[in-house]
């Protein structure tokens, strides 16, 4: 497994696979890793030639009272875990590379990144989207690798990526879990003992809300107040959005139609935690 903080370097290798007409997946990543980043470079694994990973934390996606400096940063375990996953090259580069002192490109979906995230977080997609196109631009991957853990991101590069033609399959994956049903995040490293017992309370709500679902109800109102009361019973209080969009205009629902997400973020001391499920409306 090759290592570079170099766009150059980066462009010669890939230049080189796609001579001898090799496929390149990217998995783009701000590192930390955890089994959720691991089931993405398996994917790309599986399904290309030649599998690139970056690490970048990303200044742009962080506001500035967010956790950009407190972000957990830990390089050494990244890079092995990235090359027992079959990684062929880790691209790192650091903030100078990315983002030159003039720099001013930006790029925004519209509409997409007004609800849910983007309402609590205003600049946060500008941030992913810039990021992602100046990825996708630099290694000119055939397919991208994406979370469902971030839906809304992953709804929001799509349609980047359809808008503007990119030529590149945007690959969403299956959210990842631990034994306890919590969707794996770096931010748990800033979660105790308690706070990682009373994040359970999450996934719990979610799976309430999807069993009122599949038993035919059908008032969303409903089915977010019970989503409510688990949160609370778990004594998650602070709660930023429960909601119900069609999967993946994100257009809101108040009743079943086509595939349902439901998502969450709640806070857990000072963290905020995502969740979210995708399903089926049943047919009634
Ligand atoms: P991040 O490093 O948080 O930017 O995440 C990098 C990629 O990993 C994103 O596409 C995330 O959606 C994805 N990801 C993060 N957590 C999980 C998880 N628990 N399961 C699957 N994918 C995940």
């Amino acid at each position: 497994m090759i290592k570079t903080s170099s766009i150059k370097k980066v462009r010669d290798l890939i230049s080189e696979q796609k001579k001898n007409t090799k496929s390149v997946g990217l998995v783009p990543t701000m590192g930390a890793f955890h089994e959720g980043h691991e089931s993405l470079i398996k994917k790309a694994r599986k399904e290309n030639d030649y599998v690139v990973v970056s690490i970048f934390v990303n200044p742009a996606q962080f506001a500035p009272n967010e956790d950009y400096n407190l972000y957990p940063r830990d390089i050494k375990s990244d890079l092995l875990k990235a090359e027992n996953n079959g990684a062929d090259l880790v691209f790192m580069p650091n903030d100078k590379v990315i983002y030159p002192e003039d720099y001013s490109t930006y790029v925004t979906v519209e509409e997409l990144t007004d609800k849910l995230e983007g309402k609590s977080r205003p600049s946060h997609f500008r941030g992913v989207t810039t990021i992602v196109t100046k990825l996708l631009n630099i290694v000119t991957p055939d397919n991208a690798y994406f979370g469902q853990k971030d839906a809304q991101q992953l709804a929001v590069v799509k349609r980047m990526v359809k808008d503007l033609n990119m030529p590149v399959k945007i690959v969403g994956c299956p959210i990842i879990r631990n034994q306890s049903g919590i969707a794996l995040s770096s931010r748990h490293h800033y979660l105790n003992r308690t706070q990682m017992k009373t994040a359970v309370g999450i996934y719990e709500s979610l799976k309430e809300g999807v069993k009122m679902i599949k038993s035919g109800t059908s008032d969303f109102g409903a089915v977010k107040e019970r989503i409510l009361d688990v949160l609370q019973n778990f004594g998650i209080k602070r709660i930023d959005y429960v909601e119900f969009n069609k999967w993946e205009s994100l257009e809101p629902l108040r009743k079943p139609e086509g595939k349902v997400l439901i998502s969450l973020a709640v806070r857990i001391g000072n963290t905020r935690l995502l969740d979210n499920v995708i399903l089926d409306s049943p047919r009634l």
